[in-house]
């Protein structure tokens, strides 16, 4: 899948589209899928709602032959939210957790009762940001959106 499928559809961001897209880019940069690297991506791939780093590196620990450290997780992490990959997703009352994204203009509907997260391109604040910016003289760089509600499933519960 890439950004342009998202923009057609919103949807939950595919796990194996989106593993599959990670390591190109990985591969595009000259950044060698280690296996800690790649066990990082699979946890995060496997998961349905919004995690954090410390779950994460929880679920990696889990598994008894597993050896990734703290520091791999967190730098991968970190790579992968600063080069698009991964989108912060807040909540309220809790901290905020990680989804898997795609680089690029997105922002995210998220459900309050079950957590998916669903990603959509197109938020039309340009007018917005212009009128704000004239106001305050404010040089607008950059913007948060996300949406809450229940979803699909949610909702008639
Ligand atoms: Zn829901
Ligand atoms: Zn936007």
């Amino acid at each position: 899948m890439s950004t342009h499928d998202v923009a057609q559809q919103p949807a939950r961001v595919d796990p194996s589209s989106w593993m599959q897209a990670v390591q190109g880019a990985w591969q595009a940069g000259g950044l060698r899928a280690t296996g800690p690297r790649l066990r990082v991506l699979q946890t995060i791939s496997r998961y349905r709602v919004p995690f954090s780093a410390e779950d994460l590196y929880a679920a990696l620990k889990a598994r008894r032959d597993d050896r990734t450290g703290r520091a791999t997780v967190y730098r991968t992490l970190e790579q992968l939210h600063s080069a698009g990959w991964l989108a912060r997703i807040h909540q309220q009352g809790s901290e905020a957790g990680y989804v898997p994204s795609f680089p690029g203009h997105l922002h995210h509907l998220v459900c309050t009762s079950c957590g998916v997260v669903i990603a959509f391109e197109g938020c039309a604040l340009d007018e917005l940001v212009a009128r704000l910016a004239a106001q305050t003289s404010f040089a607008i760089e950059s913007h948060l959106l996300q949406l809450y509600g229940r979803c699909a499933m949610c909702r008639d519960c």
